[in-house]
């Protein structure tokens, strides 16, 4: 198929859920597949598409509906209804982008969509297209929701060590949230379950991981589904530096405070900085933010921390002008950008996929500081299976204290520990670009998808 003289060889929708932890790792995957010569349409919700406005990125954007075209999530009553009415706009009005597509030079062959949103892979069968399953969490995370789906784990969890194969064994603080603190945020569990509700009909299962990060798990779950790491989904700029087209990583819904961020670190000496951020969703609690406020400060170190503006009131008073000589506090960073700078030498993370992926990808030790969803199950592989970093313990109360913090930093910036931390986050690095350069396994996952897409 021909259009304005380029060459189509498929279509595919992309359709994230609409989140910023969601949409970057599509909008890459999206790039990767362009790349390779098929089309990529992105599906936005039109709330999403609003906040959009200064993406000029070169992927196609068609809008969707999930019935909150005005306020989108945030202005649904309770997330069980935003799921469903998501899923009755959403099917509705997919299906009529499709249809109108249908009448263009390239007719949609395949919905990648978020594994959040199962109804897309109905809608894709009964049009009859391939259907993607898109996962942004770990394959480790979503191993384990699968076997509570399947009834293999069950709820509420016992005390006792979680056996699963293809996985270390874990114990309930290592499991996600929603299964390990019982009753929290059912509807988010019974979405996260739900992923899972009609895999039989599927035709892959894509993960933002590579092979060598989560072989054992990845080759257990490839047992029973198509499943294929096409990951990490992090610009080329800043790994294999194969795809040019790729300057802009995803949408952002926060202004980054970039060159003020990028001059300060240039002043730093290598490896001395501390970044601090805990993603777009966490909150921390008054008394945590203090602690870690303090804890930076015991340090001594330069840090680079990320408050964002509903979560500045939380700081201690004073604290931004106390420490101005040591420390940088801003709104929103580049974070890429950051963790890829020569000064920054430690990320205290909430270790959400993204951010974790990330500092794997770029070289960063970590000190784990989950807050709820997958992020524990993320720590325990930073510090147990990875040797990435070290998660900070808390308190009976979930606390983390300033010494703890203290001591958390020393030992992952200084020390034997500290080098044999470095030295695997080295051999990381490797390995991510490894897997996304031309031959690497993510490459290769990707070409087999692109050749089953443009021979089915
Ligand atoms: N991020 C960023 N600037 C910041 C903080 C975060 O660009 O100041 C990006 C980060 O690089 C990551 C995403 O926001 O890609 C956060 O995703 P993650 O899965 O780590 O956490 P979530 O926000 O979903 O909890």
């Amino acid at each position: 198929m021909e259009k304005g003289g380029e060459e189509c060889l498929a279509h595919c929708i992309i359709l994230p859920f609409p989140i910023q932890g969601h949409i970057n790792p599509m909008l890459q995957f999206a790039k990767r597949l362009r790349h390779k010569g098929i089309k990529v349409t992105l599906a936005a919700t039109k709330h999403l598409f609003k906040t959009m406005q200064e993406y000029s990125g070169s992927v196609a954007v068609e809008t969707i509906s999930d019935g909150y075209d005005e306020g989108g999530m945030a202005s649904a009553e309770s997330g069980e209804e935003y799921l469903a009415r998501f899923r009755q706009v959403g099917t509705q009005t997919l299906e009529e982008v499709i249809e109108r597509l249908k009448n263009s030079c390239c007719a949609v062959d395949c919905i990648v969509y978020d594994a959040f949103l199962p109804w897309s892979l109905d809608l894709a069968k009964k049009l009859g297209l391939v259907g993607a399953a898109f996962f942004t969490q770990s394959c480790a995370v979503d191993h384990i929701y699968h076997h509570v789906y399947k009834g293999d784990v069950k709820l509420p969890l016992s005390d006792s060590e979680i056996l699963i194969p293809g996985l270390p064994p874990l114990k309930p603080s290592d499991m996600p949230s929603f299964l390990y603190v019982h009753g929290s945020y059912p509807p988010l569990l019974k979405m996260v379950v739900n992923q899972f509700q009609n895999i039989e009909k599927v035709d892959w299962l894509l993960f933002n991981t590579f092979h060598k990060l989560e072989e054992e798990v990845i080759d257990w779950m490839a047992k029973l589904l198509p499943v294929k790491a096409i990951g990490p989904t992090i610009p080329s700029m800043y790994l294999d530096k194969r795809i040019e087209d790729d300057i802009e990583y995803g949408l952002s819904v926060y202004k980054p405070i970039t060159s003020e961020c990028m001059e300060w670190l240039d002043k730093q000496e290598s490896d001395s900085v501390i970044y601090v951020s805990f993603g777009s969703l966490a909150q921390l609690g008054k008394a945590q933010m203090e602690e870690l406020a303090w804890g930076l400060k015991l340090s001594n170190k330069y840090f680079l921390w990320v408050v964002r503006t509903s979560e500045e009131s939380k700081l201690p008073k004073d604290f931004a002008k106390e420490t101005s000589e040591k420390g940088l506090i801003v709104s929103w960073c580049p974070q890429l950008d950051i963790l890829a700078h020569k000064s920054v030498g430690c990320f205290i993370t909430h270790c959400g996929w993204n951010s974790t992926l990330e500092a794997l990808s770029l070289g960063v030790p970590m000190v784990a500081m989950p807050q709820w969803t997958d992020q524990s199950t993320n720590a325990k592989y930073v510090m147990d299976v990875w040797k990435m970093g070290i998660r900070a313990p808390s308190d009976e109360n979930g606390m983390v204290s300033r010494e703890t913090i203290f001591n958390c930093v020393g030992q992952v910036m200084e020390g034997e520990t500290g080098e044999e931390i470095k030295k695997n986050a080295i051999k990381w690095k490797e390995l991510a670009r490894e897997a996304v350069d031309k031959g690497g396994s993510s490459d290769r996952n990707i070409d087999e998808f692109v050749s089953k897409l443009v021979h089915s």
